[in-house]
This record gives C-alpha cells, sequence and structure tokens, in this order.
C-alpha cells in the first residue's frame, strides 16, 4: 500500500486557517482558504516541491468562504478540477455562504461580526460533483472523499488509506487552534446533531489522526470523548428548546 504524506498549508496564522497537500502517486489539494490566497497556496505546494500543474484535484470539503474562497483561483493556477458535494452547490455558484451563521457558541457570536465572512467569493462550477462515497484512486490517491454532512449540508471529508482523515470543519481546535489539540466545535454548524453523527461515524472508521481546518492534528481519543460530552450538551441545549438548526 502507498503512503500518503499529509502536509498542512497555512493560509491564516501559523494554524488558524489551513488547507492540505496530500501526496500519493499524485498531489491533490483539500481547501482553497479565504478569498486572495490561491497563491499563497500556489507558493507553499510549489514550496514542498510540487509542481502546481501536477496537481490532480483540488477537494473543497464546504461551502464556506474560508475554505472555498480562493477555489477558482487556484484551479486557475494549477489547471486542476475542483471537487465538491452537491449539497453545497448554491455557495459554490454563488460565491457566498447560507446565510445567517448558525453560532455554535461566544466565538461564533463574534466572529459573525466579522464581515470578511459574509463577503462574495468568486464562484466556481465544482468539474468533479461528490454524490457520495467517492474512491480517489483516479487522482492517485489512496483516499475516499467521505460524506460528512452537518456543518453544512454538502460538507465531505478525505479519509486515506493510512487513517489520515483530513476533516475540514467537522471538528476543531479551541479557539480556532488558540489551544492546539484540544478539541471544540467550529464556529458554526448548520446541524449540530448532524455533524456530531458523522463525526462519530469517522471515528468509528478508527482513523489514526484527524488534520482540521482550524488548528493542529487531533487525537481520535481526545475527539471521542470530546463527541461524548457534546452529546450530552446537545441534548441539554434541546431539553430547553435552546437547539438551533438550519431547516431548508
Ligand atoms: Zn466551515
Ligand atoms: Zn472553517
Amino acid at each position: 500500500m502507498s503512503r500518503t504524506k499529509v502536509v498542512p498549508i497555512p493560509v491564516m496564522g501559523r494554524h488558524n486557517i489551513n488547507a492540505y497537500l496530500l501526496l500519493g502517486r499524485r498531489p491533490v489539494i483539500v481547501d482553497a482558504g479565504t478569498p486572495g490566497s490561491g497563491q499563497k497556496i500556489h507558493d507553499q505546494i510549489t514550496a514542498h516541491g510540487v509542481d502546481p500543474t501536477d496537481v490532480a484535484l483540488i477537494v473543497i470539503t464546504h461551502g464556506h468562504i474560508d475554505h472555498f474562497g480562493s477555489a477558482a483561483e487556484l484551479h486557475r493556477l494549477t489547471g486542476a478540477p475542483l471537487a465538491g458535494h452537491v449539497a453545497d452547490l448554491g455557495p459554490y455558484r454563488s460565491g457566498r455562504v447560507r446565510e445567517p451563521y448558525l453560532p455554535t457558541g461566544p466565538m461564533g457570536r463574534l466572529m459573525d461580526r466579522n464581515q470578511k465572512l459574509h463577503a462574495r467569493a468568486e464562484p466556481f462550477e465544482p468539474a468533479v460533483l461528490i454524490r457520495g462515497e467517492t474512491s480517489l484512486d483516479d487522482f492517485g490517491l489512496a483516499a475516499r472523499i467521505m460524506p460528512t454532512p452537518g456543518h453544512t449540508a454538502g460538507s465531505v471529508s478525505v479519509l486515506t488509506d493510512d487513517g489520515d482523515l483530513i476533516a475540514g470543519d467537522l471538528i476543531a481546535n479551541s479557539f480556532m487552534g488558540l489551544i492546539p489539540g484540544k478539541p471544540a466545535n467550529p464556529p458554526f454548524h448548520d446541524d449540530p446533531r448532524q455533524n456530531l453523527a458523522s463525526l462519530r461515524e469517522m471515528l468509528a472508521l478508527n482513523p489514526t489522526t484527524l488534520h482540521v481546518g482550524h488548528g493542529t492534528p487531533l487525537d481520535p481519543d481526545r475527539a471521542r470523548q470530546w463527541a461524548d460530552r457534546e452529546h450530552d450538551r446537545l441534548a441539554r441545549l434541546e431539553a430547553a428548546g435552546r437547539l438551533t438548526t438550519r431547516s431548508e
């Protein structure tokens, strides 16, 4: 079995916002950062010895602007096709996230005031439409795209055959990476319960490491313990009638 190397590509700060470079038989990029970060991602993958025109695929994990913001630009810079899940086509085609954001806590309520999160990104049309579990073998990677809905309806993760899970915003680090290795919710979830179910589904596949959009890699056992506490927290919120979920 060929080993797939997972290389974080910082888009903002050391690990506030991450894209990822997956190195298998061919290179694959996961996520495209905020608008205007295409060149930065391009230069970093070049610094890792990858010819950008060799990139086989750019997988966008979901329709939030800090993940698809530079998708169109990165596609132009590399020539690689973009892959995205059909359920987030609205944001991809319009360049706008679904509004309003649904905060998971105080951090989300604070971040919601940041106008950059409400800006319009350059729209794009995914050449590769994800509708279910999808092997990346044809793109030179011993890995699968796994639908992990909840954070947004069209959220996906990438699971390598080695057990690395590139999880997007399925889970994050506390305070967006300020406390490295401490699991937490990202600032927003469209459907917290569905997201937790997706997270537990992925953890049941026994990944070795979770690589997240915001923060440093997470240990699956810590994520499991966190998921149990989160389950109880959501149950309390629901009992109090305070659990908000996007209905469409
Ligand atoms: Zn997100
Ligand atoms: Zn994010």
